[in-house]
C-alpha cells in the first residue's frame, strides 16, 4: 500500500536496512550514560544541524512527541501565561494543553484563508510566549515565513512554533523564533516515537529565569543531560540512531525544500485542472507539505475507495474536516513515481470522466 497519509506517513524505504544495521551495531543494548552512546548523540545531533542548517548558537535535543513539547513549553518557558495563534485543530490543542497548566494562556483564533494580524499578537507584552503553528495538518495551511520576520522585527517575546509537520521538508529561517519542534513521523520520513526540540539562545534565557525543575521533562533538566550528550531518562536510542541515519542519506535541507515546493505547486496546479477544490482557497497560505481537497460526503468516501482499490492510502479529513476532506501527504519520503500514481487515480476518477 502505497501511503499518502499525513502521519504517521511513509517511512523511508532505507529505514529496513537501517533497522538491521542498529541491532548489529549493538547500540540498543548499551546505557545512556556510556561513551558509545553519548558519540550517537553527539553525531546525530551535528548531522542534524548540518543538514537542516541550525544556527550553531540553537540547541537542538530529542523528546519523545510533538505533544511532549506543548507541554515542555508551557511547564518551562510560560511563567503565566502564553498566546496561542491559530486557525485548526492543532494549533488549538497545542492551547488546550496549554490551558491545563497554565490557566491564563489565551488564543486567537484566525480566518484560515487570512494571516493573523501581527498587532493583535503583540498587543500584550506579558505573554511570555506567541506561539504560532507553522504548518496546520488538520486544514493544510502554512504561515507564510514573513509573519515570522514581522513578529521577530516588532518584539522581543519568544516565538515558540509546532512545525511538526514541516521541519525537514522545507527551508526554515530559524532565527526569526526562539522554539522550533516537530516529531519525527511526518516529513523525517521515520516511525513515530521521537521529536525534535530545537531552542535559541533567548528561549534558554527565559528558561533560566523561570527556572522550572519540577518535572522529569523540565526544559533545564533536559538541556542539562544534552549539554553532556545524555538524556534525562532512558531515551529511544533506536529512534536516535534512524533519525541519524536518515540526516546522513538526505540532500542538504535547501534542495529537499526546493523540491518540495516544486511539488506541492505542481500538485495544486493538477488538483485545479482535474475539478478539485483545495480546502484552501488563498494560495498564499496554502501548505506545501500537506495538501487538503475537499468535496461532499459522498464524493470524498468515492475517492478514498477508488484509491484504495488502486494500493493507494489517501490521508482522511481531520476533526471538523473528517468527512469533507481527503489530505495528501507531501513529504520528501514520497516519490515522484508515487505521486504520478495518485495522481492518474485521480484523473481516472474526476468529476468530468463520471
Ligand atoms: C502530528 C502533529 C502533532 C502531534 O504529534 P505527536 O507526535 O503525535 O505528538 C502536533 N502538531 C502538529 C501540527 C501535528 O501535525
Amino acid at each position: 500500500m502505497i501511503t499518502f497519509y499525513p502521519g504517521p506517513s511513509k517511512v523511508y524505504p532505507q529505514v529496513e536496512k537501517y533497522l538491521s544495521d542498529a541491532y548489529q551495531s549493538g547500540i540498543l543494548s548499551v546505557n545512556h550514560r556510556s561513551e558509545p552512546f553519548m558519540a550517537l548523540l553527539k553525531k546525530t545531533i551535528d548531522l542534524m544541524k548540518a543538514k537542516l542548517d541550525i544556527p550553531a548558537d540553537y540547541e537542538v535535543y530529542f523528546c519523545s512527541s510533538a505533544t511532549e513539547c506543548w507541554e515542555i513549553i508551557a511547564q518551562s518557558l510560560v511563567a503565566s501565561k502564553s498566546l496561542h495563534i491559530y486557525n485548526g485543530a492543532f494549533g488549538e490543542k497545542w492551547l488546550e494543553y496549554t490551558q491545563k497548566l497554565k490557566p491564563a494562556a489565551s488564543g486567537l483564533s484566525f480566518d484560515s484563508n487570512a494571516l493573523p494580524a501581527i498587532a493583535d499578537i503583540i498587543s500584550d507584552r506579558e505573554n511570555e510566549v506567541i506561539c504560532l503553528t507553522h504548518n496546520e495538518t488538520s486544514n493544510g495551511t502554512a504561515l507564510p515565513f514573513e509573519v515570522f520576520a514581522e513578529l521577530r522585527k516588532q518584539t522581543e517575546q519568544v516565538i515558540a512554533v509546532d512545525a511538526t509537520s514541516s521541519m525537514a521538508g522545507v527551508e526554515f529561517p530559524w532565527e526569526d523564533a526562539d522554539v522550533w519542534y516537530a516529531s519525527v513521523q511526518k516529513c523525517f520520513g521515520l516511525p513515530a516515537g521521537l521529536s525534535v526540540f530545537i531552542a535559541s539562545p533567548r528561549a534558554v534565557r527565559l528558561a533560566e529565569r523561570i527556572a522550572d525543575r519540577d518535572y522529569y521533562n523540565s526544559f533545564l533538566f533536559v538541556r542539562d543531560n544534552f549539554l553532556k550528550y545524555q538524556t534525562p531518562y532512558t531515551p529511544n536510542a533506536l529512534g536516535i540512531y534512524l533519525v541519524g541515519r536518515v540526516m546522513e542519506q538526505v540532500p542538504p535541507l535547501a534542495e529537499v525544500s526546493d523540491q518540495t515546493r516544486l511539488r506541492a505547486s505542481a500538485w495544486y496546479t493538477f488538483l485545479e485542472e482535474n475539478g478539485y477544490t483545495v480546502l484552501v482557497e488563498n494560495p498564499e497560505v496554502r501548505s506545501d507539505t500537506v495538501i487538503a481537497v475537499t468535496g461532499t460526503r459522498e464524493r470524498v468516501a468515492f475517492l478514498k475507495k477508488a484509491a484504495k482499490e488502486n494500493g493507494i492510502m489517501l490521508g482522511n479529513g481531520y476533526g471538523a474536516w473528517k468527512e469533507t476532506t481527503f489530505r495528501i501527504a507531501n513529504f520528501p519520503a514520497i516519490t515522484q513515481q508515487e505521486i504520478d500514481l495518485l495522481k492518474k487515480c485521480l484523473k481516472d476518477n474526476s468529476y468530468s470522466r463520471e
